[in-house]
């Protein structure tokens, strides 16, 4: 198969193993090989995270969103509220789901390009006692930002709230500890870190917690993280028809992330994002997050102001080749993301730079690219 490189935040570049790992002969999800099959995915998904027998972790058929979706709608007493710490896309697609089930929050946000404050998060916290979650993005995948989720969730804890992180863009990427980190319930999807197929994602967290949640209100029928749980208690499997052939590329690349190595991979993941760094520099484009700030995985770039700048015929231009960019997703800010994610290599990066160089030029574009500050001396 022609292999593509995909700079875009998720889904990743896949392996061929993992690829093929689909094609299985057909199977009932109900018998026993396939439960068996879920039990050991189970067990990787918290292992990853460091979790001990006090965490458990629940699968759901759907994209990253439908498991921040689970959390907050099904880990919500009656009469309490939601603190979202927000500087960024995907925490205020958190408040969005909020919204949609009409759940206490309050919004407390932060400009995109810096880290939250931590004495304004305890402000909140000391000023609405009725918060019972507190909700936050480890990395935020629209700029690449890191936020302190370790103390945050010391925190949270410390005015007794529960912490959930949304860790779509950093899990079996950037070595969590679940423990260490202060996590109550985290959660991905399987296209990201783990190099898996679209399809699949879940939840990973305190199974107390979740247990003491059979007696919150279910705001959702489809997406109760309770009644989930429960049925793989039960039977090992999903209440409804899980995605098969998705859930045996899954075991694979599972299997592949424990070959590799949390460090290994964590190392390769810096390396490509080093080789993006080295590429942005090399071409004159501005980075929007300060280096120190970021996460190492997603690197948002300014688009240039030169006149021929058109980010969809660069885009255009190299997927011809083989290479997917990606729009950015800052409010205020135009710019592109490229991003470290998958089954990809810094000689991987180098060959992009070198087709992204090629394009600019035939488009006309200057290299290094131009843009109105840099050039204020010269007028
Ligand atoms: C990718 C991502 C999601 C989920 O997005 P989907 O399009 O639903 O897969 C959620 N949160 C973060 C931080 C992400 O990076």
């Amino acid at each position: 198969m022609e292999r593509k490189i995909l700079l875009n935040p998720g889904p990743a570049t896949t392996t061929d193993t993992v690829k093929y790992a689909q094609v299985v002969s057909d199977i009932c999800p109900r018998e026993k090989e396939f439960v068996n099959l879920m039990n050991g995915i189970r067990e990787d998904l918290v292992k990853i995270v460091h979790g001990d027998e006090n965490y458990t972790s629940v699968l759901f058929c759907g994209s990253g969103t439908m498991s921040m979706d689970v959390c907050l709608n099904s880990l919500l007493p009656d009469n309490r509220t939601i603190l979202v710490i927000n500087n960024g896309a995907y925490s205020a697609r958190a408040v969005e789901i909020c919204k949609y089930y009409h759940l206490a929050y309050i919004n407390l946000k932060f400009p995109a390009d810096e880290i939250p404050s931590l004495e304004k998060i305890e402000d909140a916290l000391i000023s609405n006692p009725d918060i019972s979650i507190v909700y936050t993005t480890h990395n935020e995948t629209g700029s690449g930002i890191l936020n302190p989720i370790r103390e945050i969730g010391t925190l949270a804890h410390k005015y007794q709230a529960v912490f959930i992180v949304d860790t779509t863009s950093t899990y079996a990427m950037r070595p969590i500890d679940i423990e260490l980190d202060q996590i109550d319930f985290c959660m991905a999807s399987a296209q990201k870190g783990l190099m898996a197929m679209t399809g699949v994602s879940f939840v990973i967290g305190k199974k107390d917690l979740i247990e003491k949640s059979k007696e919150y209100p279910k705001r959702s029928y489809y997406c109760n993280l309770y009644m989930q749980y429960e049925y793989f208690e039960k039977y090992g499997e999903m209440h409804f028809t899980p995605p098969v052939q998705t859930i045996y590329a899954m075991k694979q690349a599972l299997n592949e992330y424990f070959e590799e190595g949390e460090q290994e991979k964590w190392n390769r993941h810096q390396r490509v994002c080093e080789a993006i760094h080295n590429g942005v520099a090399r071409l004159g484009f501005q980075e929007v997050i300060q280096r120190k700030l970021q996460a190492g995985l997603v690197v948002a770039i300014r688009y240039p102001d030169d006149p021929k700048w058109d980010f969809m015929m660069v885009h255009d231009y190299c997927y011809e080749r083989g290479f997917t960019i990606y729009p950015g997703k800052i409010n205020s800010l135009d710019t592109f993301r490229l991003c470290a994610l998958g089954a990809i290599d810094e000689q991987d990066v180098y060959q992009f730079f070198q087709v992204l160089e090629n394009g600019l030029k035939e488009l006309g574009i200057s290299v290094p690219v131009w843009y109105k500050e840099n050039n204020k001396d010269e007028s």
